[in-house]
């Protein structure tokens, strides 16, 4: 049975991307790292526990993969770009196919995204995954949650409610065709943090926050920090093909607005910008879509076309609620 200083040898050490500003990574009592003059650091983590965030059958590749993205897109919603990461790993048991397995996830993910793996910890216990990136934004520059305005304009990129479809395919209270299955499953599995968006609204959004609770939560998270309000035109939630074919015995509008854990970016811009803001995109791979308006008035207006009303569903899932 390999030694818990062979397993981080094994599966952690010199692993993500390699980078120059990593003075010293996995091996000593700390990592050495040389933030960039001019720059700002900006740090997030997030746990995933078995039995809260993922089952017991979850597949550990995605596991890896996820447990890092989640962490990018909160850096992407900061406009940050991501530099360096630590794992800290609680395991029942050393099981080396599933390390192996975690670590390719995870690595993969790490060097597509030009992150270095410089250190963790690993402990025994019920399993839980803990990530913590660090990122660096030109000093000034982050895009924060409090700074929209009215007037401005509300966005959001990719489309909403794919990964809260996989939940219904999974509850096969949903059925999907073979490819349209994979790709939702994908969406809640394997999200994409949008790092590239996220660069492009550096200087053009006036606030930002990654949907990870539900767009009716996560925007309300922006109007809340920046003391407004905003209207939503429902039927502009951009949606995929996946969802649209299914969209009545999906719960219609429920999902993109209210379901959680796809990871887009929803931002405000101010009208005068847009233009930029649509240069600034046009390249990218995934694109955004104009949703509502942010207004003087507190609170989120949800209006269909016809102008009736709709209320979200109660946000996404409170740890501490309840408790
Ligand atoms: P210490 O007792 O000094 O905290 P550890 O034995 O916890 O040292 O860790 C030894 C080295 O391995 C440290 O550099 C630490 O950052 C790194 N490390 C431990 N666990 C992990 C992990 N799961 N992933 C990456 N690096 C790790
Ligand atoms: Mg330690």
């Amino acid at each position: 049975m390999a030694s818990e200083f062979q397993l981080i040898e094994r599966y952690f050490a010199g692993r993500g991307a390699l980078r120059e500003d990593v003075v010293l990574g996995v091996g000593d009592d700390a990592a050495l790292l040389r933030v960039p003059q001019g720059m700002d650091l900006a740090v997030a983590v997030d746990t995933m526990v078995e039995g809260v965030h993922f089952s017991p059958e979850a597949d550990p590749e995605s596991l890896g993969h996820k447990i890092l993205a989640v962490n990018l897109s909160d850096l992407a919603a900061m406009g940050a770009e991501p530099a360096w990461a630590t794992l800290a790993l609680t395991l029942p048991k050393v099981d080396e196919a599933w390390l192996e397995r975690f670590g390719r996830g995870l690595h993969t993910l790490a060097q597509r995204c030009r992150v270095a793996l410089v250190g963790g910890d690993t402990t025994r216990g019920p399993l839980a995954l803990t990530v913590q990136v660090h990122g660096f934004v030109p000093t000034g520059q982050a895009i924060r949650r409090g700074g929209a305005r009215p007037g401005d304009l509300v966005y959001v990129t990719g489309c909403l409610g794919d990964a809260g479809l996989a939940l219904l395919v999974l509850q096969e209270e949903v059925r999907l065709p073979g490819r349209d299955r994979t790709s939702v499953l994908e969406r809640l599995d394997r999200p994409q943090p949008r790092l590239a968006q996220g660069l492009a609204l550096r200087g053009l959004a006036s606030a930002a926050i990654d949907v990870s609770d539900g767009l009716a939560a996560d925007l309300g998270h922006i109007l809340e920090a920046s003391g407004v309000g905003a209207t939503v035109q429902v039927q502009r939630l951009p949606v995929s093909a996946a969802l649209k074919s299914v969209f009545d015995a999906a719960g219609g509008w429920a999902l993109p607005l209210s379901a959680g854990d796809d990871y887009e970016l929803c931002f405000s811009v101010p009208e005068r910008r847009q233009a930029e803001l649509e240069k600034a995109f046009r390249d990218l791979d995934v694109g955004c879509t104009w949703i509502g308006w942010v207004e003087r008035d507190r609170g989120l207006r949800c209006v269909l076309d016809d102008g009736s009303m709709v209320v979200p569903a109660a946000p996404g899932y409170d740890h501490f609620s309840g408790a």
